[in-house]
């Protein structure tokens, strides 16, 4: 498995890098671990979430990816790391990306509201998500390196908002 695949799922398995202050599933310190607050049964879509998050947003310890990784159902939330996507190291995200249906969370003059896009989306079709995990500042950097994105359909901020809202206690 590509190293920067799924990083933080290898640490759990392998329990090297966790330390025994944290918490073994969310790897954030025992006082502030939320997995009491995920939900009793995982969320599941009928589709996927791709998380593209910057290096440092792992490294700023807030474990957003993680959060969402373990409030849905397996295999339905993939967490790749970079600044530039899809790249080498990305094993098996280009074809997601190339997959019928597949939005990407960012604004712009092009995105639509979750309500329009849910009025052209085939009830009942598959789809991804692709949601870029960093500050704003990295977003959009991230989103303007990442020019496969650009073909994508853009979902906007209400959506946005929802997801803010979902991670922002963090
Ligand atoms: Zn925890």
């Amino acid at each position: 498995m590509d190293q920067d695949f799924i990083q933080f799922a290898d640490e759990i398995v392998l329990g090297e890098s966790v330390q025994r202050s944290s918490c073994s599933k969310c790897r954030r310190p025992e006082r502030v671990c939320w997995c009491s607050y995920l939900p009793k049964v995982p969320v599941t879509i009928n589709g996927k979430i791709i998380v593209l998050q910057h290096p440092d947003e792992e490294k700023r310890n807030l474990k957003t990816g993680p959060m969402l990784f373990h409030g849905m159902a397996s295999g339905q939330c993939i967490i790749y790391y970079g600044k530039k996507f899809p790249s080498a190291k990305h094993e098996g995200l280009k074809e997601m990306l190339e997959e019928q249906y597949t939005y990407v969370l960012y604004p712009g003059p092009q995105s639509r509201s979750i309500t329009t896009v849910s009025d052209i989306h085939p009830k009942g079709a598959p789809y991804n998500l692709v949601l870029i995990d960093g500050t704003w500042q990295q977003a959009k950097s991230m989103y303007f390196h990442s020019t496969f994105l650009h073909s994508l359909p853009q979902v906007d901020y209400f959506m946005f908002y929802i997801y803010s809202y979902i991670v922002s206690w963090r």
